[in-house]
């Protein structure tokens, strides 16, 4: 099975990289954090790519 990401939404501050980078995996709900809405929706690359930019650590790959 593919891996999934999650959002920490106590870290989480908005900033919306993540959903720029990953627009069908990542979105900002009305709390101002972002979710994952799909987590097979962008390649893995891509999704590690927002892990690794997210400046608060907040996202990481479900065991
Ligand atoms: S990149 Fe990190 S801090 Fe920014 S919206 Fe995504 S999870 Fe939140």
């Amino acid at each position: 099975m593919a891996k999934e990401p999650a959002v920490d939404q106590e870290k989480c501050i908005g900033c919306g990289l993540c959903t720029s980078i990953c627009p069908n995996v990542f979105e900002l709900g009305a709390d101002g954090k972002a979710h994952v809405k799909n987590p097979g929706g962008d390649a893995e690359q891509k999704i590690q790519e927002a892990i690794d930019g997210c400046p608060v650590k907040a996202i990481s790959w479900k065991k």
